[in-house]
């Protein structure tokens, strides 16, 4: 896996994105590489970015791993990103959004980052979907009354589910997955934050480990090291290796 960013903006990637906490580290990662501020997004629209970035930086070319939720057995598989969040997957129309059924009448918005992690830090399950759907409430109403979103029945957030998950179709990225060994049949969600955080580290981390050991041996500085074509630098550490 090779980085199309150079060396020094790599690493000032990594580190601001690092500095984050855990969850946020893909938002950093899409912030300092593009300028782009997350908060404001929906769900979906950070999954196309994040798919866009990924493409840019290491190719559209997911291979992923799940492990099947019966036996446990790894289920190796792959996706392309920029087909999986091409612009048929747009989120559509403006909030607020509206749904009027059964005397409820409800205004919402759709999810973004900062919705999932305040929910995150509820619970998880039901909870966090409850959580979750409740902050994206604007307003709503029973029989003409004013009520509050921890009012809502079961049946219409299922419904706010199901329509918030129609207006943003790139806000859950899965796989139907089925085990090779016991034909368990799951969808294995992807976290493209997740998933592009740790291909920087993974990336900064290597270079950090070349820089480290050409230092060693040859008395070079970090910007003589990133100077090096990947290729001379490769060399070069096979050389340094005992
Ligand atoms: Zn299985």
């Amino acid at each position: 896996m090779v980085c199309a960013l150079d060396g020094h903006a790599l690493l000032a990637l990594w580190e601001g994105a690092l500095a984050q906490p855990d969850a946020l580290r893909g938002d950093a990662v899409l912030r300092h590489a593009c300028d782009e501020d997350t908060t404001a997004l929906s769900l979906g629209e950070r999954n196309l970015r994040l798919g866009a970035l990924h493409a840019r930086l290491f190719g559209r070319g997911l291979d992923l791993l799940s492990h099947c939720p019966a036996c446990g057995t790894v289920a190796q598989f792959s996706g392309d990103c920029a087909a999986l969040l091409d612009d048929s997957r747009t989120a559509q129309g403006e909030a607020p959004h509206r749904i009027d059924a059964d005397g409820w009448v409800l205004s919402f918005r759709l999810p973004g980052p900062m919705d999932v992690q305040s929910a995150a830090a509820r619970g998880d399950g039901d909870e966090f979907a409850r959580h979750l759907l409740e902050r994206c409430v604007l307003a709503c109403a029973h029989d003409g009354e004013p009520c509050a979103p921890h009012d809502l029945p079961l049946a219409l957030l299922d419904r706010l589910s199901q329509r918030i998950e129609a207006l943003d179709p790139a806000a859950c990225v899965s796989f139907a997955l089925a085990c090779p060994q016991c034909a368990t049949r799951w969808d294995a969600r992807l976290d493209l934050g997740g998933l592009l955080w740790r291909k920087v580290q993974a990336a900064a981390e290597r270079l950090l480990l070349d820089i480290d050991t050409l230092a060693r041996n040859y008395g070079w500085s970090e910007s003589e090291v990133i100077a090096l074509s990947p290729t001379r630098r490769a060399a070069y550490v096979q050389m340094a290796a005992p």
